[in-house]
């Protein structure tokens, strides 16, 4: 199985993300059923979003974007893992962005991921080179059963730059992060993808999907990508 995630970050509002369904649903991508394809949205998207998915039975599967590492209570404004388990079945965790903006630490990842797996959520945890082995310690230390989540493989030189890493070298870091976990999740790879550069990716032998910011966020960019694995 192939993975496509798309991951939309703090754009489009509810009525801006039916408008892109209505756009996807016009150009009628390929769905392989080798491939699988999740999006994750701004939180106050999803409810109305999976709600037009289903009319369309378009086969995408949602995910958030973030979680709390806290468990319901007292914590205000925070999205607990309890709350997204009626919406989603991914969530993205660690990614650099918030590491970078919002101070988050590995062990707040690894918390982050505990809490979602509580609820039956897949977490999608981004890593990247300088804290790739801390992360994965931290979710052992948790007991995080690394069997249940998916990883991406994110260097920051590649996020947002147009400037992809080369398939070949992110092979061999998806190699190291599956030895790490003992062969048991998907690895993906995310940074500047495209419909064009896809297929290399994809095509190596221990990546097994893509996650896809700015170019998810255009229903012909992102059908590309989606065709492009079909
Ligand atoms: C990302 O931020 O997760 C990402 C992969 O972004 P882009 O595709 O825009 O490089």
């Amino acid at each position: 199985m192939k993975y496509v995630i798309g991951n939309w970050k703090s754009n489009q509002n509810l009525t801006e993300s039916l408008i892109w369904l209505d756009g996807l649903q016009s150009i009628k991508p390929h769905f392989s059923p080798d491939a699988s394809v999740i999006l994750c949205l701004p939180f106050t998207d999803i409810a109305g979003f999976n709600h037009k998915l289903s009319d369309l039975e378009m086969p995408i599967v949602t995910g958030a974007q973030n979680v709390s590492h806290l468990a319901p209570g007292k914590h205000t404004g925070e999205i607990t893992a309890n709350m997204l388990a009626e919406l989603v079945s991914f969530c993205i965790v660690g990614h650099s962005e918030r590491r970078r903006e919002f101070a988050e630490t590995s062990e707040m990842v690894a918390e982050k991921a505990r809490q979602l797996l509580e609820n039956s959520i897949t977490p999608i945890v981004c890593l990247d080179l300088p804290y790739l082995d801390e992360q994965i310690k931290e979710l052992f230390q948790k007991n995080v059963d690394v069997s249940r989540c998916y990883f991406v493989y994110e260097p920051i030189s590649a996020i947002g730059t147009g400037h992809p890493q080369d398939p070949v070298e992110a092979n061999h870091v998806a190699n190291q992060i599956s030895f790490l976990i003992d062969n048991q999740a998907p690895i993906l790879y995310g940074g500047s993808v495209t419909a064009e550069n896809v297929k290399s990716f994809v095509d190596q032998n221990r990546i097994d999907g893509v996650l896809v910011g700015a170019d998810s966020l255009e229903p012909t960019l992102f059908a590309g990508i989606i065709n492009s694995l079909s």
